[in-house]
């Protein structure tokens, strides 16, 4: 394991490489392979930080579910990856450990908030990691370090011993090299779980199924809106490549319209800050990580939430407590709630005529470390593509779809039904069938 401690250092992809990897035991197609885990996962007996100084020295005390699947199914957990501070934003760079580096070109960032997982996968220290997403965070860094990412259903996986960020949007997920390697894990982590509320009572299929299937008349939707301003012409040239190739399968595709998508971003921010500002309060000093000194609870309860959050946190919890505070509830958080059932409508409708739709995952291809830091707006705004999944609560998958000509990786998405995940499998595998973008591997350099 000090080899990938040290394989690792150009990235800082790791906060933990276990000096004894966990190693489950069961059988799958995947068992006695590496797996790294998103630092807000749990693992018994592990500590569990989300990249924030307040749960500094925290040990979880039970196995996410997820994890339990894993061992069951004989994977080896190697170590836990890096996250911006409680999967609060697009870049891995709001963590307290320090930003992970873009594989690609270490002056970059790898997206966020699961850059550890997608760096590492990318730069092969590991065949796959699991992820959180839940306004992006596993397809934009999976699209900035060109790998797959796929966000399943909301209640597909089962989120218990995930750390809540927004609990009506999250959901965990894969990041893998290929989408064989993609079916086998959903096949392993989906499945009803009575320990979430939240989990739906459905058969998870075997995903392995949809693999290299004919996608022959499958209906693709292009959203109009999804291709105008803000996107870069290069991404927006490799996603008309995209569907190109899958044309040449006899995939069908059409213009749609998604009207309401524009509202997205405002409206994700406004229910994503809200939930988190709630989740956010059991942090207080008393229960878990780090305590400040202080004579008073009061006092207690302020000093260790000002010393323990960073600053994105802070600004979250301040937009949440604000949106959800008695003179503003029906302005904000009530109207957004509106909107994102507008937002879902959209697809609804659109899922009358196709059976799924493509977009680019993120407008540009991954940004140089400390851009856009001091502009939280144009951060948020990397998510403009990913965050209607979240709020429809549909599937989603990033798939690396070409390199633009300073040879940083592209990544297309697709949505479809929800539990229709099997689409996405089909459409993703048939189009790496004739593409070799997954296949490239990246030489640590800075540009
Ligand atoms: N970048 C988005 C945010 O900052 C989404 C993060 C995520 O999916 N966890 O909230």
């Amino acid at each position: 394991m000090q080899d990938l401690k040290k394989l690792d250092q150009p990235l800082s992809s790791f906060v933990q490489v276990f000096d004894q990897p966990i190693k489950g035991e069961g059988k799958s197609p995947l068992a006695g392979s590496a797996i790294a885990i998103k630092d807000n996962i749990c693992i018994k007996g592990k500590t569990i930080t989300c990249a924030s100084k307040i749960l500094a020295g925290h040990k979880a005390v039970y196995n996410a579910t997820v994890i339990d699947k894993l061992k069951a199914a004989g994977l080896v957990i190697v170590g836990t990856t890096n996250l911006d501070e409680f999967a609060f934003g697009s870049s891995t760079e709001n963590s307290c450990y320090g930003p992970t580096k873009n594989p690609w070109d270490l002056t970059r960032v790898p997206g966020g908030s699961s850059g550890g997982s997608a760096a590492a996968v990318a730069a092969r220290l590991v065949p796959f990691a699991l992820g959180s997403d839940t306004g992006g965070s596993i397809r934009q860094p999976a699209a900035f370090c060109g790998v797959v990412g796929f966000k399943p259903t909301y209640g597909r996986v089962s989120r218990y011993g995930l750390i809540a960020f927004g609990s009506s949007l999250d959901q965990i997920g894969p990041l893998t090299t290929n989408f064989s390697d993609c079916a086998e894990l959903l096949n392993i982590i989906s499945g009803h779980d009575p320990k979430d509320s939240t989990s739906a009572f459905l058969e998870t299929p075997d995903f392995t199924k949809s693999l290299k299937v004919p996608v022959k008349e499958i209906k693709v939707g292009l959203p109009k809106e999804y291709f105008s301003q803000g996107l870069d012409a290069q991404v927006k040239e490799a996603i008309s490549s995209t569907a190109d190739i899958l044309k040449k399968k006899k995939v069908i595709f059409k213009e749609i319209s998604l009207p309401h998508s524009r509202y997205a971003v405002a409206t994700y921010y406004i229910i994503a800050s809200s939930e988190a500002s709630s989740n956010l309060q059991r942090f207080d000093g008393v229960r878990y990580g780090l305590r400040a000194v202080t004579k008073s609870l009061a006092d207690l309860y302020a000093r260790t939430r000002q010393q323990g959050f960073g600053l994105e946190a802070k600004r979250r919890i301040f937009l949440g407590t604000y949106s959800l505070s008695s003179g503003y509830y029906d302005a904000y958080y009530l109207k957004a709630l509106k909107v994102r059932r507008l937002i879902k409508s959209d697809f609804d409708k659109a899922f009358e005529e196709v059976d799924a739709v493509l977009t680019p995952t993120s407008p540009t291809v991954a940004f140089k470390l400390g851009e856009r830091v001091k502009d939280p707006l144009s951060m948020y705004l990397s998510d403009v593509y990913t965050i209607p999944a979240n709020l429809s609560g549909l599937p989603a998958v990033s798939f690396p779809c070409g390199f633009d000509k300073q040879g940083l990786p592209i990544g297309a998405q697709l949505i479809s039904r929800a539990f229709d995940e099997e689409t996405l499998i089909k459409l993703g595998s048939a189009f790496e069938e004739s593409t070799d973008f997954h296949k490239q591997i990246p030489v640590f350099k800075e540009k």
